[in-house]
């Protein structure tokens, strides 16, 4: 757990507690700050006995606190906090602030901080995966992983790779990474801001709090994020086209185009980080994916299943279906829908043609049905998953690919995508199942 003196005889209310707030508790109290926490769940409460003092924010005077923590779910947009915290005088911050806070009083290290709509937990996780290869101290953190003010702090030298999503870039004031990271911005969460040039705002502030000195790199693959590092001109420019496919064919789990724009930029990264070229292609190569994205399951009777359940919008589905380009024929039997974000698929509609048919789920089903039907994609109203799965295993044929890329979120039918993408993997273990007891009685399907 992060300690610090930074946080010594200061006064916090922290709302929420769930896994950061928790930490977020564990970390101030442990540092000798006198805290007051609430959560609606009393379990939630439960765990905070003997560190703070029980007390809903929202009924309390606030005035004279240094803080008010709270967790990056709440939409600071909506939430009685924000006004009450305004009128008290009082800063909202969330976890990754006060790390920021600590850093002074942590042995000499780096941060590197990544933001964007797609592709931050993969590239944190690849860049963390270099510098490990390169040797150095590191910690994983932010939107991924363990809080980071429940990890060990790491001896000099070390590098922090922190996940940054907007809402954690909206309760952050003083996080000045060492090297900041862009990769791109598409329409996402918009329900949480006035506008999509607000949200934009709040990625580009990673590099409002950095200092002039310190490094900065952004992926110009898209329109926005060309905007902001027009705006930031000491930022290292970087882009998915400088990738040599060939080299990309070595590295397993960074297949596609997405993936070609998180290594242009991880390994910018790791220049400037001092880390070396044979080091850094040692880290491509041994790099394994997270679970969720594009991760391959199975390969049953010659077909191939992909569990993309993260992705919950059509800008990070537009390329996984971009990954298995159509050969003779179209290869892809798409599984998609849930609770959706827009009601087209306008980012996926180059890579149509890699799909041989689609299989509708959730909510979204009939209207992505029509969709896809008005584009001439062959498709199917499944509703569930599991006969989502079971049609698209009876259609696919040997060399082709069963992806679950729903472009929605999952919340419909689902706790988390992670549950999504689980029960993807366990219709498709009953499958092979199925395909192994036909192997061992000699009789095909
Ligand atoms: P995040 O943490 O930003 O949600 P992930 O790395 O978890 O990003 O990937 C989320 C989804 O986006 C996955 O489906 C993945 O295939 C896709 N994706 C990954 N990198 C990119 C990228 N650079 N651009 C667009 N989509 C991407």
């Amino acid at each position: 757990m992060i300690v610090s003196d930074a946080f010594a005889g200061k006064r916090y209310a922290v709302l929420g507690l769930a896994r950061s707030g928790l930490a977020t508790v564990n970390a101030l109290a442990a540092s000798g700050a006198w805290v007051i926490a609430w959560d609606q769940r009393e379990d939630a409460r439960a765990q905070v006995a003997g560190k703070a003092v029980l007390g809903d924010p929202l009924e309390l005077d606030l005035t004279g606190l240094d803080a008010v923590v709270v967790s990056p779910g709440v939409p600071l947009n909506r939430h009685p906090i924000a006004q009450r915290a305004r009128e008290a005088g009082v800063p909202i911050i969330g976890d990754i602030e006060l790390f920021s806070l600590a850093r002074p009083t942590l042995p000499p290290h780096r941060v590197v901080g990544i933001t964007g709509t797609n592709g931050k937990s993969t590239t944190t996780a690849l860049i963390h995966h270099i510098v490990r290869i390169a040797g150095l101290p590191t910690r994983m953190g932010g939107n991924i992983g363990l809080p980071i003010l429940a990890q060990e702090p790491l001896q000099a030298g070390g590098v922090y790779v922190l996940e940054l999503s907007s809402y954690q870039l909206d309760l952050s004031f003083h996080l000045d990474c060492d090297v900041a990271v862009l990769l791109n911005v598409t329409p996402d969460h918009l329900d949480r801001y006035v506008g999509f040039d607000d949200y934009v705002a709040s990625k580009a502030r990673l590099f409002v709090m950095q200092s002039p000195g310190h490094a900065a790199v952004i992926a110009i693959d898209d329109e926005v994020t060309r905007r902001v590092a027009a705006q930031v001109p000491r930022a290292r420019q970087v882009s998915a086209g400088a990738i040599d496919p060939a080299a990309q064919a070595r590295w397993p789990a960074l297949q596609g185009p997405h993936n070609a724009q998180n290594v242009a930029v991880a390994v910018a990264v790791a220049e400037a980080l001092g880390i070396s070229e044979a080091n850094v292609g040692a880290a491509l190569e041994s790099y394994a994916s997270l679970p969720h994205r594009m991760q391959r399951v199975a390969e049953i009777d010659g077909v191939l299943y992909v569990n993309d359940s993260k992705a919950t919008n059509a800008a990070s589905t537009a390329p996984a279906l971009a990954a298995w380009p159509k050969l003779d024929r179209p290869r892809i039997h798409w599984i998609l829908g849930g609770l959706a974000k827009s009601d087209d698929l306008d980012e996926c509609v180059s890579a149509f043609p890699n799909v041989a048919y689609a299989y509708t789920i959730g909510e979204a089903g009939p209207l992505f049905a029509r969709v896809l039907a008005d584009a001439n994609v062959p498709v199917k109203e499944c509703e569930l998953l599991v006969t989502a799965v079971a049609e698209a295993a009876a259609q696919a044929q040997p060399g082709d690919v069963v992806l679950l890329s729903p472009a929605c979120a999952s919340f419909d039918q689902f706790r988390d995508f992670e549950a999504r993408g689980d029960a993807f993997a366990a219709a498709v273990a009953v499958l092979a199942e199925a395909a192994a007891g036909r192997m061992n009685t000699g009789k095909s399907a």
